[in-house]
């Protein structure tokens, strides 16, 4: 039997400061169902894809099923296909890039990034006779999450400036992919705005009033946006972030190294929620997928006024 599918009717403000005025837009956003995360899920970190590492036959699995999820939602390649190749350490891989084109003329030059890593680290210590790392949480999670933002954010179609939704490699050996694509994205002069990268989101937080912390809060005023675009306390500050120095360890660093814009991590891993990481028990069994898409459809109004404010309202403090 088929599932009735909800939609949520969210009111958006889209305040117009110079001349006062404000209108108010009515956006349909179709209710992701925990059923589509857990398909997503299921596939990604299956014991198929062998872990994802770099270079492997599995990782190679993953990025078709993402060109797929792409185009049948017209999600376009940014590049001549949807790969950005690079070598790894001697290892060709790719990252994955989708785009949306921005629907105001002037505003489309400007870009957001939507990013996750796609890959993992292949194996892990054994366990019970398993050795597959599947990487549900790190990061089959971050990866569902840029792939149904996509898809919602296609068939909404009411982004003005430009959104890239990239799928990076190679992150476990270095970051390399998100190094790589910031480097070129500099080269080819882009006008960076934002960018927002996911990273294990696939357990909520333990007794927080807020739904996910953000790396680098203190950096930039984009929690305090995020929020206040969200209408709720969406994002929080995580001490241990800070402490771990989480804001340089994720696939956001290479582009603040880049473009010196506010590009920042959202995750849910707060070192006591999850005891798999990096460990061959990280699987979709862990993964809470109502979770998951209550987290994904609360950041869709959020990321629609960032693509929308007449001006970048994001900054660095
Ligand atoms: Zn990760």
């Amino acid at each position: 039997m088929k599932r009735y599918i909800g939609v949520l009717l969210i009111s958006i403000m889209f305040v117009n400061c110079k001349e006062t005025t404000s209108a108010q837009q009515q956006i349909k956003i179709k209710e992701t169902q925990a059923s589509e995360i857990r398909d997503i899920m299921s596939l990604l970190a299956s014991d198929e894809l062998e872990g994802r590492d770099t270079g492997s036959e599995g990782l190679e699995k993953a990025a078709l099923f993402v060109e797929k999820e792409f185009k049948n939602s017209g999600i376009k390649p940014y590049f001549e296909t949807y790969r950005d190749v690079f070598d790894a350490k001697g290892t060709e891989t790719f990252n994955v890039v989708g785009y949306l084109k921005g629907t105001d003329e002037k505003l489309a030059n400007e870009f957001i990034i939507l990013g996750a890593h796609l890959d993992h680290i292949g194996t892990g210590k054994e366990v019970d006779g398993d050795t597959i790392a599947n990487g549900a949480n790190d990061n089959a999670a971050g990866s569902t999450a840029v792939i149904t933002l996509a898809k919602q954010l296609s068939a909404l179609k009411s982004n003005k400036r430009s959104i890239l939704f990239v799928l990076f490699g190679a992150e476990e050996k270095g970051l390399l992919g998100s190094k790589h694509l910031a480097g070129i994205l500099k080269e080819k002069n882009i006008d960076l705005y934002t960018m927002v990268n996911f990273e294990m989101i696939g357990v909520p937080l333990n007794n927080k009033s807020y739904k996910a912390y953000i790396t680098g809060y203190e950096k930039s005023n984009m929690a305090a946006k995020i929020n206040e675009y969200s209408g709720s306390e969406l994002i929080g500050f995580l001490p241990k972030a800070k402490e771990f120095q989480l804001f340089q360890r994720s696939d956001n660093y290479p582009f603040y190294k880049q473009f010196n814009v506010p590009c920042q991590t959202i995750s849910t891993f707060d070192f006591t929620n999850y005891q798999y990481y990096h460990h061959v028990d990280d699987e979709v069994s862990e993964m809470n997928f109502e979770f998951m898409a209550s987290l994904i459809d609360a950041c869709v109004p959020s990321i629609l006024k960032i693509s929308n404010t007449a001006t970048k309202e994001i900054k660095l403090n």
